[in-house]
């Protein structure tokens, strides 16, 4: 039976709303980016987290990983909650958890060579044989699809798709059992996105890592995807696994979700994609996030937050109308 290498339950995440003051002299409004998240991870396994942008998909990501504070929630890793432990005590796990970004160059030192980023990760992380370090820097660039010949170029002599990955060698080479992957094929032409993602695929396979892959795009995210969270406005709205979603959607958001990609084999289920922007989820909202933008809101959308519950075994809905 597979094991739970990851679970999330209940997390939220607040942050001051920009320009939200009550008045020039009021109290500052706030806002869920994250508002109430419960999910798992298998091992081995990748979990695909789709949603628009703004969603609240990088901060549920960020932290799993342990770069942002939940402000209430827990995230149990083997077994330990690690979003209790103090940062002394969650430093033997942070290479465990790691964190694969759309640009990469962004997070990588330009002044570095590619093989002395890559070898400093290692000293960092207490490997003192200078030859071992070399030996696996060499390795992990051939995992990921580079060779000796990028080991001393910097990383602007690279393009895009050289640069994601190393994003994904840096993120590999201290041998994490779990990567959250986010956008990390958003900015590439899309050849090259294939390349990345047959490569995660292998990867993934290869050395049993499990990941959590956060995309607006659906196709990404049903070609790399075991399971699936379907995220609106801070909150799961559908979660089942790919074969059961592409083939029946429940959720009114899923639906106009996939009637937005011009697929014949994605069913939108005679969905027109949405129109307009996502609301805030400020501290006042109540009933169901979707309401403003579903075709079937009704009074009881309004005041009510729909339970996101099993409508059958393994699919998840929060819906007031459906599973009933
Ligand atoms: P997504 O990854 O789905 O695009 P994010 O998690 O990046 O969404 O953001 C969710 C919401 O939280 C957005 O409205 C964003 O503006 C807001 N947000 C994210 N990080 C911060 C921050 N550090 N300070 C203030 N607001 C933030």
């Amino acid at each position: 039976m597979s094991r739970h290498l990851l679970e999330i339950k209940d997390l939220k995440k607040i942050y001051p709303l920009r320009n939200g003051k009550n008045g020039f002299f009021g109290p500052k409004k706030h806002m869920s980016a994250v508002d109430g998240v419960s999910l798992y991870i298998n091992e081995g396994e990748t979990y695909g987290l789709v949603g628009e942008s703004g969603c609240g998909k990088s901060t549920t990501g960020r932290i799993i990983v342990g770069l942002t504070k939940a402000d209430s929630g827990t995230v149990i890793y083997e077994g330990k909650d690690i979003g209790a432990m103090s940062e002394k005590e969650f430093r033997p796990l942070r290479n465990e958890l790691q964190m694969v970004f759309q640009n990469s160059l962004s997070a990588l030192n330009p002044r570095r060579r590619v093989g002395d980023i890559l070898d400093e990760i290692l000293a960092v992380h207490q490997m003192t044989d200078s030859a071992a370090r070399r030996e696996r820097v060499l390795d992990t660039l051939r995992k990921v699809g580079l060779s000796e010949e990028h080991y001393f170029r910097f990383p602007h002599e690279l393009s895009g798709g050289q640069v994601q990955r190393l994003g994904i060698a840096s993120a590999l080479i201290i041998g994490p059992k779990l990567i959250v992957c986010d956008e990390p094929v958003s900015a590439l032409d899309v050849s090259i996105q294939a390349q990345i993602l047959n490569m995660l695929v292998e990867l993934q396979r290869e050395l049993d890592l499990s990941l959590l892959f956060i995309s607006h795009d659906i196709g990404v995210i049903r070609f790399i995807s075991d399971r699936i969270g379907v995220m609106y406005l801070g909150s799961l709205v559908e979660e089942t696994d790919t074969e059961t979603l592409f083939d029946k959607p429940l959720h009114p958001y899923t639906k106009t979700l996939f009637a937005a990609v011009p697929d014949p084999y994605i069913k939108g289920g005679g969905f027109r994609a949405l129109e307009g922007e996502q609301p805030v989820r400020t501290e006042d909202f109540s009933g169901c996030a979707f309401r403003s933008r579903c075709p079937y809101a009704t009074e009881k959308c309004e005041k009510e937050k729909p339970e996101f519950r099993e409508v059958e075994p393994g699919h998840r809905v929060a819906c007031h109308y459906i599973g009933k």
